[in-house]
């Protein structure tokens, strides 16, 4: 049997060949999947992985692709999207399959009246990507409030607590090249709160959020922002009068305002162009390539260093670029 059949012979759900990526990720940039299906249940995950598996079929998951830029070439194996999107709450735990959206474990969370969340509130994408990038916002992130991971590793299911997830600012275990696991389902920890209070927090964040939000496709912050030792912030600061109040508190240099510094909002290549509301951001203005985004992503980051001696990395993942 061919590895389409082989596929097709383990999942009700339909395998496609040559599915656009673009369609799926929030760039709305990516050349076709090899073989792409989207997975409802934990089963169809698990039977996928079974054969790819055994045929050493390159694969990985996507979430909302929200965190992604898919090569325009696409990617040469499997690509499964997961659907899968059960949440349930047991006093103050909240378990999530992977393919949940972070905007409807946030809407739970609301209105089982649980505290934790809220620094998610409008961040897009499923929970899945969510800890896979350690998302974080407001002082939050998944670091602070999950419970255990269940993966596939190895072709078995197994359940990694907290520790094992080897979080680190915008990553974790599950991000590194050589990370295979797929992961299932996540339970949070969380505790019991005002409702009032939760809202409050929630709809503060949103409309802060409103401000930074571009009507084009973009894959939110591209660059991480950079952590300096304490006494490496005190000498940036004291260069750079005109820096925001709060970046010493954090120690940390925002992106965007390294990127602003350099003059590149508005800086386009075909079509991908430095967000002129969040200089962190690049846009997909109108038929953007991959092509256009990698080069705009080198432009930044060379300014970047040569004006401040600072080294930008990626917060969003490369797919497809082997
Ligand atoms: C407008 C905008 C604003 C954003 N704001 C923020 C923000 O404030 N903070 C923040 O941290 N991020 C932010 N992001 C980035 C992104 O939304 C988050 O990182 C989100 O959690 C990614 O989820 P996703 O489902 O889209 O992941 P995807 O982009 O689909 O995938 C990201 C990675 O996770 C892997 N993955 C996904 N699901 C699984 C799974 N089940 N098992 C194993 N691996 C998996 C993928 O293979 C990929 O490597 C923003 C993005 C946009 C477009």
């Amino acid at each position: 049997m061919d590895t389409l059949n082989r596929l097709r012979s383990v999942v009700s759900s339909p395998i496609k060949e040559g599915e656009l990526l673009a369609s799926y990720t929030s760039f709305k940039i990516g050349g076709p999947a090899k073989y792409f299906c989207v997975a409802e249940s934990t089963d169809d995950i698990v039977s996928l992985m079974g054969v790819a598996h055994k045929l050493k079929l390159p694969y990985f998951i996507l979430g909302s692709g929200t965190n992604v830029l898919v090569s325009d070439n696409g990617f040469d194996g499997l690509v499964i999207k997961i659907n899968d999107n059960k949440l349930k709450v047991k006093d103050e735990k909240m378990e999530c399959s992977s393919g949940a959206l972070l905007s409807k474990v946030v809407g739970q969370a609301l209105a089982s009246g649980l505290t934790g969340l809220e620094w998610a509130s409008g961040i897009p994408g499923t929970i899945g990507g969510a800890v896979c990038n350690n998302a974080g916002a407001y002082g939050g992130d998944m670091a602070g409030i999950v419970d255990m991971v269940e993966i596939i590793r190895d072709n078995k299911i197994k359940k990694l607590n907290n520790k094992k997830c080897g979080w680190a600012y915008r990553s974790s275990i599950f991000k590194s090249a050589d990370n295979h696991d797929i992961i299932l389902s996540i339970t949070l920890n969380l505790k019991r709160g005002s409702k009032n209070e939760i809202k409050a927090k929630m709809d503060e964040i949103i409309s802060q959020r409103k401000q930074k939000d571009d009507k084009y496709p973009s894959a939110g912050s591209v660059f991480k922002n950079i952590k300096l030792a304490p006494e490496e912030i005190k000498d940036f600061v004291s260069k750079y009068s005109d820096l925001p109040e709060n970046f010493s508190a954090y120690a940390t240099i925002p992106a965007a305002w390294l990127i602003e510094q350099c003059n590149l909002k508005g800086k386009k290549i075909g079509g991908a162009m430095v967000s002129e509301k969040h200089a962190g951001r690049i846009i997909n203005a109108g038929q953007a390539t991959a092509e256009d985004v990698i080069i705009l992503i080198s432009v930044i980051k060379q300014k970047v260093r040569s004006n401040f001696n600072l080294q930008l990395m990626e917060e969003i993942e490369y797919k497809g670029f082997n």
